[in-house]
Order: structure tokens, then sequence, then C-alpha cells
């Protein structure tokens, strides 16, 4: 089934010109661009895109790191459209922790910290990107990301193969 979901390239990865690399991996799998911009968020939008969901599942002190950590810089917000683009952007993406994120992935290539350096030093884990884990959150956050009219409907290569 096609999907779209949100990826958000984090501070550290925008301020490491991994911008366009980045893109590519996504591109390169087929995935098309429907939305993408450049925003500087304040801690009142961070708070809506970590709700407190992220303090249940993770705790607050983690919560409270990723707020500060998502707004030191800009962010590069992209929706990807695809055949199961949420898993498949998950995998791209490779899991949470770059420490065990497997070579291959965005997080395992650009990345290798652990859990335990990142709350040692009181910092977010910087794992490179974001991306939706489900459909409920993909939804909700293209919607908090993106104005309707700022997403796209349009025909690239790929939609002539699948
Ligand atoms: P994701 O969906 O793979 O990004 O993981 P989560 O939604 O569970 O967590 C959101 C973000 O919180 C992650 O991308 C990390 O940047 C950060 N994070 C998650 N777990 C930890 C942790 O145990 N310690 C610290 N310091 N940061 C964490
Ligand atoms: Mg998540």
């Amino acid at each position: 089934m096609k999907e779209k979901t949100l990826v958000l390239i984090k501070p550290e990865a925008v301020q490491r010109h991994l911008i366009g690399k980045i893109i590519s991996r996504f591109e390169d799998a087929g995935l098309k661009i429907v939305g993408m911009k450049m925003v500087w968020i304040d801690e009142e939008f961070a708070k809506k895109h970590y709700t407190e969901d992220i303090s249940k599942r993770r705790g607050e002190f983690v919560r409270n790191k990723l707020l500060k950590y998502l707004v030191e810089g800009p962010v590069v917000a992209i929706v990807l459209e695809g055949v199961d683009a949420i898993e498949n952007v998950r995998r791209i993406t490779g899991s949470t922790e770059p420490k065990t994120a497997q070579p291959g992935t965005i997080r395992g290539d650009f990345a290798h910290v652990s859990y335990k350096y990142a709350d040692d030093n009181n910092m977010a884990v910087k794992n490179i990107i974001h991306s939706s884990s489900n459909e409920e959150d993909a939804k909700n956050e293209i919607a908090l990301w993106f104005k309707k009219n700022e997403l796209h409907d349009y025909k690239t290569i790929q939609d002539y193969f699948f």
C-alpha cells in the first residue's frame, strides 16, 4: 500500500553537511519526496512533535533532552511517499541507538554513540534523523509539520515502475 511518512534531518546532521547524503538514501530506494522544507522550530513546537508519549516510553529525562536538541538549529522536514513507506523508511533509518544500528542504515553509517554515552553526558542520542514509527504517528506528524498545500501530487520516474 502506498503511504506517506515524515522524516526530520536533525540539527546535528544539518550542521554536519549530511542533508544531501541522507536524502540520496531515500531517493535511491525509489521513495518520492512530496514535501520538503528547512525550519527552525521553538520549544513549544518541539513539544507537539515529541509529545508526552515519549516521557511514557523513554522517560522525562529523554524528552527534556530531545526538546533542547531539536531547537539547536534548523531541521529539514521531509514527507516521503512510497509502498509501505513507514516501515521502509524505518528500515533505511536503522535502530534508535547508533551503536547497535546496522551498517548500511543511516544511523549505523553516520553515527556510533550509545544510550549510555548520551545519558552519562546529559544529551539526547544524536541519531541523525527522525522517522515516523507507525501510521497514526505519520498522520499526526505530517499534519503538524506541513500544510495541505505544501504537499505535492506529481509523477516521478518511479511511478512508471511501481
Ligand atoms: P526513534 O523513533 O527511533 O527515534 O526512537 P524514540 O521515538 O523511542 O525516541 C526518540 C528519540 O529520543 C531518539 O531518536 C533519540 O534521539 C532519543 N532517545 C531515545 N532513547 C534514548 C535514551 O535512552 N537516552 C537518550 N539520551 N536519548 C534517547
Ligand atoms: Mg519515535
